[in-house]
């Protein structure tokens, strides 16, 4: 039996990325175990965005520290052929009068008190940066230069990449079954290919964080939530030197940017469809749910009333009570760290979250506090619920 000094089980942006940091800050015999494939989960659906714009300021400040890495990928790994495939086109976030102005005012506060540029910008500005849009009903419109967005396959491989060059192991193919105790604490794995001992185990398993509850009996506050992205093709271009755009005024919340650096990427920041299992399986898009989206969209972009559907897909959040994740120890196991429930957020966080929880694995000071993400925030009811209402925002 081979044995490690930390496990991590799944290998998408989070997992990839705590490996990283493992043996960056001196982990020696490091594991990493994917029942599929690096990036097989839902980091491979994302839409990618990076911004720091949070209404819960913790947020604010792990995004911070992400950017920083997003920004230098290549710089920060070492190594001049990584790239994260980052767009830094800028995010534009804009509220009618009514319930997200003060939400929207206090983040845009929060955002500059952690010293990160947003300008508060006028309609004309706003319609120089992205003249395909129109913001007569816009009562505060902020602007992030240093935002856009990026490609999470590339980010989670390039993680993956840089930790096997520092000497992490990583077994694709591998099932973690469950997890093996000796008096009361971790001390291993049993997966499909046999048994690997540690005494830390970091589980970043996203929609299937589940298993974690079944493996301890701990309750797992997470459920897998479908969302649909649909990518349309206007007669104007979404061009890649437009900036990413959060529509507080539209029902669903919209977040849109350029895919391909002509059609629009869009997508609902609002509740989606609950799954009875964890299943980042393709679902349906009906006609009828492009329409309503379609019809959001011309509302804000008017030639887009004329866009075809060029393509779509769906992709499966693993959603908390208050949209956070959870990160930190769980305290009734010994040994065990956890890092899921991001809630359609947590590719922007990937960076400085593998950093923190690579730390407190190895029992060093954390760059951010983990108490405000701590489980035991669901048994206390001090959430970090953001402002917004429930959606990813948060
Ligand atoms: C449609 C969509 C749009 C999004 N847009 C954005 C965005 O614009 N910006 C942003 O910041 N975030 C966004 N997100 C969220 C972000 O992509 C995710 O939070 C992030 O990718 C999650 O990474 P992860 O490593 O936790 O999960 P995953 O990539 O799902 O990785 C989990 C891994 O664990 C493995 N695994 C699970 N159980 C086991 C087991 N028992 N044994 C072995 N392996 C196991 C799985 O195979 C999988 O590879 C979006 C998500 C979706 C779905």
């Amino acid at each position: 039996m081979q044995s490690f000094d930390a496990i991590v089980i799944g290998a998408g942006v989070i997992g990839s990325s705590v490996a990283y940091h493992l043996a960056r800050l001196g982990a020696q015999k490091v594991l990493v175990l994917d029942r599929l494939q690096i990036g097989s989960g839902t980091s491979t659906q994302s839409s990618g965005i990076l911004r720091t714009h949070y209404s819960v300021i913790e947020n604010v400040e792990l995004a911070k520290r992400s950017w920083s890495v997003f920004n230098d990928f290549a710089g920060y790994l070492g190594d001049e052929e990584m790239s994260a495939g980052l767009v830094k086109c800028g995010y534009l976030i804009c509220s009618p009068d009514g319930p997200k102005l003060a939400p929207l005012r206090a983040a845009l506060e929060g955002q500059r008190s952690m010293g990160i540029e947003v300008q508060l910008i006028d309609a004309a500005a706003a319609r120089e940066m992205l003249p395909i849009a129109h913001f007569d009903d816009a009562a505060l419109i902020g602007y992030e230069p240093e935002a856009g967005f990026a490609d999470a396959y590339l980010v989670a491989t390039g993680f993956a990449r840089a930790a096997r060059r520092l000497g992490v192991k990583i077994m694709e193919g591998v099932n973690v079954e469950r997890l093996l105790m000796d008096g009361g604490r971790v001390v291993g794995v049993e997966t499909s290919q046999g048994t690997f001992l540690s005494p830390t185990v970091i589980s970043t398993q996203n929609i299937w964080a589940g298993d974690i509850e079944r493996w301890t009996g701990v309750p797992t506050p997470v459920k897998a939530e479908r969302h649909a992205v649909l990518a349309l093709e206007g007669p104007e271009a979404y061009s890649f030197k437009m900036p990413v755009f959060k529509d507080l005024g539209s029902p669903g919340m919209l977040y849109c940017r350029s895919y391909g650096g002509n059609q629009m990427l869009v997508s609902e920041g609002t509740v989606g469809e609950t799954l009875a299992q964890p299943d980042n399986e393709q679902g349906d898009i009906s006609m009828d749910y492009v329409v309503e989206v379609g019809a959001q969209v011309a509302e804000r972009f008017p030639s887009f009333g004329e866009a075809g559907l060029a393509s779509s897909w769906t992709g499966v959040y693993d959603v908390t009570p208050d949209w956070n994740p959870v990160l930190g120890r769980l305290p009734d196991v010994p040994g065990l760290i956890v890092g899921y429930g991001f809630s359609g957020h947590g590719f922007k966080l990937s960076p400085g979250v593998g950093r923190v929880l690579a730390q407190e694995a190895l029992g060093l000071p954390t760059d951010v506090s983990l108490a405000p993400y701590a489980h035991e925030r669901f048994r206390s009811g001090h959430l970090l619920s953001g402002k917004y209402g429930l959606g990813a925002v948060s």
